[in-house]
């Protein structure tokens, strides 16, 4: 029920080769809510690492998008806000 996926671009560190990564959309939106680290990892290379800010706020953008689509649905019963101001709260993410 709560597995809706959110889909994202990352570079992988290794290569630099851009991919698309799926993750639950649930999992993502609870990091960021509750300003813990997002771990990515590049399909390529199998490398995983902690999404910087630059790329907290790129994936905020997506579960925004991803939010807005789907704000009858999932996410709406998960009682997240998804506000803007969500995204604002990256600072304290290393
Ligand atoms: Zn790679």
């Amino acid at each position: 029920m709560n597995g809706v996926p959110l889909r994202f671009p990352v570079t992988c560190p290794k290569c630099g080769r851009e991919s698309l990564v799926e993750f639950p959309l649930v999992q993502i939106a609870d990091a960021i809510l509750n300003d813990r680290r997002i771990r990515l990892t590049a399909p390529c290379h199998g490398e995983s690492w902690n999404a910087n800010e630059i790329e907290v706020q790129q994936i905020c953008e997506y579960l925004d998008a991803a939010c807005l689509d789907r704000r009858k649905t999932s996410v709406a019963g998960l009682g997240l806000s998804c506000s803007p101001g969500d995204c604002d709260r990256t600072e304290g993410i290393a």
